[in-house]
């Protein structure tokens, strides 16, 4: 072998050939891509396909079979109010899907007139551009790219995003009109925000008056351990610094009940709601107020909700413990690899040599392992490092999660060692 690495490089990488051989020779074929939750997760969920029965009143005497209740069910809106920190009357319950919302508001920004603060539509005013802490989520990302927003990646770090840097970015660009920010067990990360970079966010000055704040809490409601991460209000902490229409809140039930069948929210400022409204009624007849309904019999309360995700925590930590096990047996000391050990959220995130993740990623597809596609955490999926792996063990059964990350790690030595040996 025409290298001139150290003896003790040599032999791991000999060792990692004949491990991949191994590995190839059984022919897997898993996949640990996409943050899914599994079937044994949707069967905490299975009383909703029997709900609600032969009701269809709510409590207000709405009937969720006609038109109507565009802001969705109060006794909803109600238990998520809580788990969410935005009041009732400013938090709406509609469609299925957060990233549909997020796309609305978006799309309602660019092409609408009347976004509080704004002068006009954000699309007459030339390319535009959103902040993007990286790692993050690449469906985020996607929405800018589909609309041409430009976007400017800035370090996540341990208590968020880099707020040095965002300061000084929004301080000067008018361009800059929003941030992507997923302030509980960020995904990929497992990052939480500090309350303090809530407080910086919601009170920076922006050269942009009608900046905006997407707050994904996606992982609100997600923890992994005894520790039930809290951050900060950040609607009570952008009205306290004069800045009341900075943040869009998010969040749903895809990773409480079902993913797809689920309720999606949105809260804000009234001033916000009430504009999201405007456009919403001229684009739907209203959500579907049944499927409310079962949610709100079968989850009841906000304590129903927590409940409830004790049972999903019981059915995820071992496998996000098995991961952390399996890559401390095979990892730990080569100095090939760092990854996180979130306390909530559906992620890990593998941190590689740089110029190694697609090697890595392209190894485990070659044996038949389907991992999230290097770079997917970065915008314009362009990781300039090339050294992060998103790690999804939600879907998979137990057993195969082992097997995953046991492939993982032969993978992650042999491009490694390959790259030490030169
Ligand atoms: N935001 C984040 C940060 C997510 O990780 C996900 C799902 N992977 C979503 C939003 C999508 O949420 P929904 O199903 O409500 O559209």
């Amino acid at each position: 072998m025409p290298t001139t690495a150290d003896p003790a490089t040599r032999a791991a990488l000999q060792q990692a050939r004949r491990d991949y051989a191994d590995l190839r020779d059984r022919k897997l074929s898993l996949d640990l891509s996409r943050g899914k939750p599994s079937p044994a997760q949707l069967d905490l969920a299975a009383d909703l396909l029997s709900l609600p029965g032969d009701r269809y009143t709510a409590a207000d005497g709405t009937d969720c079979r006609n038109y109507g209740a565009p802001l969705g069910l109060r006794e909803l809106r109600e238990i998520f109010s809580p788990l969410l920190d935005v009041p009732t009357d400013q938090l709406l319950a509609v469609g299925n899907s957060s990233l549909e919302l997020m796309h609305d508001c978006v799309v309602h920004a660019l092409l609408g007139t009347t976004l509080p603060g704004a002068q006009g539509r954000w699309v007459d005013e030339g390319r535009i551009a959103f902040l993007c802490p990286v790692p993050g989520y690449d469906r985020h990302f996607d929405l800018c790219e589909r609309f041409g927003i430009d976007m400017i990646p800035v370090p996540l770090t341990e208590t968020g995003p880099d707020m040095a840097v965002v300061e000084d970015l929004v301080r000067t660009d008018p361009r800059i009109k929003g941030i992507w920010c997923v302030p509980k067990y960020s995904n990929p990360s497992g990052t939480t925000y500090s309350d303090d970079t809530a407080r910086r966010l919601a009170a920076m000055p922006t050269a942009a008056d009608d900046f905006r704040v997407f707050w994904d809490n996606a992982y609100a409601v997600h923890h992994l351990t005894d520790e039930e991460t809290e951050v900060a209000d950040i609607l009570t902490a952008c009205a306290e610094a004069g800045h009341p229409d900075r943040a869009f809140v998010f969040g749903s039930t895809s990773k409480v009940t079902f993913g797809g069948a689920g309720v999606a929210f949105f809260g804000s400022s009234q001033a916000n709601v009430d504009w999201l409204r405007r456009y919403s009624a001229k684009r739907s007849i209203g959500p579907d107020k049944v499927n409310q309904l079962r949610h709100v019999l079968f989850l009841k309360d906000a304590d129903g909700v927590r409940r409830h995700m004790l049972r999903h925590r019981e059915i995820l930590r071992p496998k996000f413990d098995t991961v952390d096990r399996v890559f401390t047996e095979q990892l730990d000391g080569t100095g090939l690899a760092d990854w996180t050990r979130p306390k909530g959220g559906y992620f890990i995130t593998l941190n590689v040599l740089d110029g190694c993740a697609r090697e890595i990623v392209r190894l485990a597809s070659e044996a038949g392992i389907a991992l999230t596609p290097a770079g997917a955490t970065h915008p314009y999926r362009e990781d300039p490092q090339d050294s992060v792996i998103r790690i999804a063990p939600t879907y998979p059964t137990a057993d195969d999660v082992e097997q995953i990350a046991h492939a993982v790690t032969v993978c992650v030595r042999l491009a490694g060692y390959e790259k030490l040996a030169g």
